[in-house]
């Protein structure tokens, strides 16, 4: 990639997308591309084919797709699938019939099946039963990665993918139904202090264990293997490193200065026992994450109270 080359984010006001533009602004890219949802809906392919026609992007970040928390990954398996398929087959269709010439696809760790030998290696994919809790998305992002792979396979696209653990940072979601843990304490904790409330209500038993990742390290991996990778296999990113969800919940009560108690409702879903990432091959590629999961929270918490007052 040169600093000049065009380069589209698909998703670029996202969690990730945002954090890849900020990550290639800093490296020196001058020539980005993004549309909004208004502007371009990629779930229409007659537009899709149409911005790639006249824009000519020559390096696609494909960070968008319909994305959620466990609870609006369980209630609306249809719109996870269907909304998801379409986005990627439009999008990577079109990279490739507009002839892109390096296209990097962004999956999810729940790829993987639920009960996974862990850490999780990229061999293991289709090696199990997903989690039924988000199957539906996880369907879609493998017939993302492996399109990806056969399009290289049969035409020699340079089409990549990587599998991101479960991330966080600035522009995540907060809105307590369709979120993902993290930012879901966040807000949680935030408001019990603010209210003054006795305790926080964590969903499940506490003892999932999670991997989590900041935007802005995985924004440099992605980028990282866009200027170093060309394989066929999917990349793990992520941290290597796992907290469970009652020790989550500790730190972000301790970054937010609550004091109160913290209250499991076991009719909430656990989801996946364990998930974490093996990511030996991408440091031995020569990429390892930076930010610390404390410091992560704090700057995700600071962003929240900075943009939850604008609201
Ligand atoms: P997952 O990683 O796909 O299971 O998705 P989530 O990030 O939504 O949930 C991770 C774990 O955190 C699950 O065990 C949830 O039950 C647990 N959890 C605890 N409190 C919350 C909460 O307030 N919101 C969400 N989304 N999950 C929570």
């Amino acid at each position: 990639m040169e600093k000049g080359s065009k380069i589209y984010v698909a998703g670029h006001r996202g969690l990730v997308g945002s954090a890849i533009v900020r990550n290639l602004k800093e490296k020196g890219y001058i020539n980005i591309v993004g549309k909004t949802h208004s502007e371009l809906d990629l779930k229409n392919q007659a537009d899709v084919r149409k911005f790639f026609e006249e824009e000519k992007p020559e390096y696609v970040f494909l960070a968008a797709a319909k994305v959620g928390g466990i609870n609006a990954n369980n209630t609306a398996p249809a719109d996870f699938i269907y909304e998801n398929l379409e986005i990627q087959n439009n999008v990577i269709k079109a990279a490739f019939d507009f002839k892109v010439k390096k296209l990097l696809f962004l999956g999810s760790s729940c790829i993987y099946p639920k009960m996974c030998p862990q850490p999780i290696k990229e061999e293991y994919l289709l090696s199990g039963y997903l989690e039924p809790t988000n199957e539906a998305y996880a369907l879609a992002k493998i017939a993302g990665l492996k399109m990806c792979q056969f399009f290289k396979r049969q035409y020699g696209a340079n089409f990549i993918s990587c599998m991101p653990t479960n991330l966080y940072g600035p522009n995540d979601n907060f809105d307590l139904n369709s979120s993902h843990v993290m930012p879901a304490l966040i807000r949680k904790f935030h408001e019990a202090k603010v209210n003054n409330e006795p305790y926080v209500e964590v969903w499940g038993t506490g003892k999932p264990l999670r991997e989590f990742l900041h935007v802005d390290d995985m924004a440099d991996g992605c980028v990282f293997l866009m200027e170093n990778y060309n394989g066929e296999e999917h990349v793990n990113i992520g941290t290597g490193r796992e907290v469970t969800i009652k020790k989550l919940a500790e730190i972000i009560k301790e970054v937010v200065d609550f004091e109160g108690e913290l209250r499991f409702n076991t009719e909430k879903p656990d989801g996946t026992p364990r998930k974490l990432l093996d990511v030996s091959k991408l440091e031995e590629l020569g990429w390892k994450y930076k930010i610390e999961l404390r410091n992560g929270i704090i700057d995700s918490y600071i962003w929240f109270k900075e943009n939850n007052k604008k609201q």
